[in-house]
Order: C-alpha cells, then structure tokens, then sequence
C-alpha cells in the first residue's frame, strides 16, 4: 500500500491519521521465515514539521509464531512497537541524514508494508522461551525434558553404579 506524502504535505491540516490492517503472510530474518499469526497493524500520524520533512508517529502490532529457543516448540508471540521517524520528501534532503527509512519511499509515496517490516526487524526477539522454566531437548537423545525424563543425565552421573541400584531395587521388591 502506497500512502502519497506529498498529498498529505500539501494539504491544509498537512496531517493525515492512518490504519490499516496489512496481510504480510510471513517475514524473513536472518534466513528464517516466520509466519504471522494475524495482520499487521499499523497505526500512524503523519504530518508536516518542516520544509520536506513530515514525521510518522504511530504503532505497529502483531504476533508472530516463533519457535521457542530451547524446546523449538511455536511459541504465539506479541510483538507491539511504537515509532516516531522523519520523513523527507526530496532524496536531496535526505542525503547526509542518517535515516533507514530512505529506501520506504518510492518517489513522494510510502511503502507501508515496507515500514510496518522495518520495524518488526528492528523490534524482532533475540530468543523467545515457550515458559520461563522450559527445560528443553536433551542434547544426547533428543528428547523433549518438559514431557518426559530421559535416562542419559542419570547414566551420565553413575554408570558403575547403575548396576548395584538395579540389584538393590529388586530386593526391596521382594520383601
Ligand atoms: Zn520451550
Ligand atoms: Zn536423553
């Protein structure tokens, strides 16, 4: 969707209030592709502040499914940020700024779908945890720890004497 700048910019108000709901179906980062488990919202006050210059201020919100960083179970996460960036009209006024928006805008339009993607990049979770306490897969068999308890830790910490416990438990079985 393509929002014209220079229309809001030129008109009286110079201000324009916007909302719209954006089907993005998945986003890539850092080679993974995550889907979005709704459409982006993005809501945005865009208005002039200066010669070629307008400012968008606004929130973008979503959730995403994210696999979770120990067990890699999808985990729905919320993802809300909110934004307030410059936007210059000519390229010329831009040049020197330091402003990662620039490639946003396609001539006197903004991308929305690009800017709603800006930001989820810059908000995306380092790692993301399906619970707090999750005790994730075992390195050894691989083996969920949070539904079942594998034998490898156990063996791990006495194999010699693994032996003699079988052999005690099954004479107290038989008192
Ligand atoms: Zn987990
Ligand atoms: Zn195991």
């Amino acid at each position: 969707m393509l929002i014209h700048l220079t229309e809001i910019f030129a008109s009286d108000t110079g201000k324009a209030h916007l909302k719209e709901k954006l089907d993005l179906g998945t986003v890539v980062v850092d080679g993974v592709t995550y889907p979005f488990l709704e459409p982006v919202e993005i809501e945005a006050v865009l208005k002039r502040v200066g010669p070629e210059k307008m400012l968008a201020e606004g929130k973008v919100r979503t959730s995403l499914e994210i696999p979770c960083g120990r067990c890699m179970k999808p985990v729905a996460y919320r993802l809300e940020s909110d934004f307030s960036k410059a936007l210059y009209l000519e390229e010329a006024s831009a040049e020197g700024v330091e402003d990662d928006y620039e490639e946003d805008i396609v001539g006197h339009h903004l991308n929305l779908e690009n800017f709603a993607l800006h930001e989820i990049f810059m908000n995306f979770p380092m790692k993301v945890l399906c619970g707090e306490d999750c005790k994730g897969i075992c390195n050894h068999c691989g083996a969920d720890l949070n539904e079942t308890d594998c034998q490898c830790g156990q063996e791990a910490i006495d194999p010699r004497l693994s032996g003699l416990k079988d052999l005690l438990n099954s004479k107290f079985k038989e008192v």
